[in-house]
């Protein structure tokens, strides 16, 4: 228990976790965003929304808004409790709501333990700035009005003890007195509660709607349909521009080739299509070209009578045939042999096949969707693939956008993602905080959706429970998450953060010792090869215009090997991968 003595422990290291980066207009306490706002026009704003919802809508709008601050806070004071004892852990709460400039806060009685549930606060608070705000737009009240302060307490410390501690306000500086004095303790210890919880609930019948929205949307995402669907969300001009071509391509019967790096999702797309098409309620048999064994390609893709060769040991239809009535989305193409491309391409232009060992012609009604993450063209040129084939299959083709070209879609897609993934681990996850979403956005994803996929199954596993997924769940290396130019020091005044991103780089070049030429042409390669040998990729990643690229690659006399490199990687370049969607 404490009384009015109590020291607060030293500002110190709340201080440090407000963070200004005023190049990116940008302002952080810890990994949640904040604004600096003028008083004044909050001040504004609140007369406003009395004037036009009337006074118990707005003091039920303000109380749930503080409330929303303070659980946040509390969320925050878990995280930094660290060897404190559970009053100074506590008294955090008051700290930041002080820091954030909203009132000074006195304790006169704390009595808290934890284990029972047992909860007492009495607080003194001066300087509300609501109380002014309210004061001096409607002059002195007979009910107290700091209603979003009293919401902040409030929110803090049921999210705290994770108990519901309804704070009132037995004097306020609005009715004059000479400061503010508020009182908390569980809610069934008031007599009269009733008089107050309403204003902690959002109107009722928008609540109960929303949360069978909620309770529809967890379901929804338990279905498999809705999974398949997921990685086709977004707004941005490059998925529509892909999403369009699908759609468009799905009321007709034409043979697709899908584009894109590894991990865009490829195999979503080709489901998304036939889910659209008028074949929908026929099979989608997917292969991956790549992962079968070269001397079964054919009897697997085209199936095989019994006794057609050793190890032949019974009749089986191939994919082909399973596929009859519906699409067969064929991934990696481009690793298809020579005569499987041969009988493929038989099937496309006549519609029927034979079996391995068989004479017999059976006719059958596909569409095919092929993929691949290779340039098919330069595979013609190697003499890899058929240029009868490609031309076949090149009739429709659509360029699905790696991620880093959608990442005004990430928002969307983390979403979703979080609430499968926290649906399949049986966990509660509010969401991603800010700086995480902000991280998430700056990344470059080689990997794509489906490294953005296993980084939030990763974060969601690693989450506390009701609580947002936080940087340091996404990535196993926390320096990712950094890039602030100022912070607040010590003393309280603004100093510049010790070590920038430009720091640790000079510090790896100047300890390298590699001449600024290497480092160059270093950088060089590792874009190209980064971007498959894409240049015009490459120049983004370097930012660089692609003339820009090929002039300092011709400089640095890099262009002719990478190039011959290039193709190399593009077949083989993908091992660590699993095979392409
Ligand atoms: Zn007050």
């Amino acid at each position: 228990m404490i009384t009015a003595s109590y020291d607060y422990p030293k500002n110190e290291d709340l201080l440090k976790l407000v963070r200004f980066s005023a190049k990116d207009g940008t302002i952080w306490l810890a990994e949640n965003r904040m604004l600096l706002l003028h008083a004044m026009a909050m001040s504004g704003l609140r007369k406003e929304l009395i004037n036009s919802v009337g006074i118990e809508h707005a003091r039920r709008i303000l109380t749930r808004m503080g409330f929303a601050s303070g659980t946040r806070d509390a969320e925050l004071a878990r995280k930094i409790i660290g060897q404190r004892n559970p009053i100074d852990a506590f008294m955090v709460g008051p700290q930041l709501h002080m820091l954030e400039g909203s009132v000074r806060v006195s304790p006169i009685k704390l009595d808290v333990d934890m284990a029972v549930g047992r909860f007492y606060g009495e607080f003194l608070w001066e300087n509300s700035w609501e109380a002014e705000a309210h004061t001096q737009e409607f002059g002195v009240q007979t009910d107290p009005v700091c209603w979003m302060l009293i919401g902040y307490a409030s929110g803090y410390t049921t999210a705290f003890f994770g108990k519901f501690i309804l704070f009132k306000e037995v004097e306020c500086l609005g009715c004059n007195d000479s400061h503010c004095r508020i009182v908390g303790k569980p809610v069934d210890e008031w007599p009269d509660a009733d008089k107050f919880t309403p204003y902690f609930e959002s109107d009722s019948i928008i609540s109960q709607l929303l949360e069978l929205r909620t309770q529809v949307d967890v379901l929804r995402s338990s279905i498999a349909d809705q999974y398949r669907l997921e990685n086709l969300i977004g707004d941005s001009p490059a998925f529509k521009r892909a999403y369009d071509l699908v759609s468009k391509a799905a009321s007709t019967n034409v043979t697709v080739l899908l584009t894109g790096e590894t991990g865009v999702g490829k195999e979503r797309f080709a489901h998304a299509l036939h889910d659209l098409s008028l074949r929908k309620d026929g099979p989608f048999v997917a292969v991956n070209c790549a992962a079968l064994p070269d001397d079964l390609v054919e009897s697997e893709l085209f199936g095989v009578e019994k006794g057609a060769f050793t190890g032949a040991h019974s009749t089986r239809p191939g994919k082909f045939e399973r596929a009859d009535g519906g699409t067969l989305f064929l991934d990696e193409i481009g690793e298809l042999p020579l005569p499987a491309q041969a009988k493929l391409l038989r099937v496309l232009q006549e519609g029927e096949l034979e079996r391995l060992g068989d004479d017999r012609t059976r006719k059958i009604n596909i569409r095919v969707v092929a993929a691949t993450n290779v340039d098919l063209e330069s595979a013609v040129r190697a003499g890899k693939f058929r240029s009868d084939l490609y031309y076949r299959l090149n009739v429709y083709p659509i360029g699905i956008p790696a991620l880093r070209e959608r990442s005004q879609d990430i928002p969307q897609l983390a979403a979703a993602m979080t609430t499968r993934f926290a649906t399949l681990h049986s966990k509660r996850i509010t969401g991603l905080s800010d700086k995480a979403l902000q991280t998430l956005k700056r990344y470059q994803w080689p990997g794509n959706v489906r490294e953005l996929e296993n980084m939030i199954e990763r974060g969601v596993i690693l989450a506390a429970n009701d609580g947002h997924i936080q940087v340091e769940d996404l990535f196993p290396n926390p320096e990712m998450g950094n890039g602030f130019d100022v912070a607040i020091g010590t003393t309280g005044s603004l100093e510049t953060t010790a070590k920038t991103p430009a720091d640790s780089l000079s510090d790896t070049f100047f300890n390298s010792r590699l001449s600024l030429d290497d480092v160059e042409s270093m950088l060089l390669r590792e874009a190209v090869s980064r971007a498959n040998g894409n240049y015009a990729g490459a120049a983004r990643m370097l930012g660089l215009t692609r003339p820009q690229l090929a002039y300092r690659l011709k400089k640095n006399a890099i262009a002719d090997d990478m190039k011959d490199a290039g193709s190399a990687n593009a077949g083989e370049g993908m091992d660590d991968n699993p095979p392409s969607s």
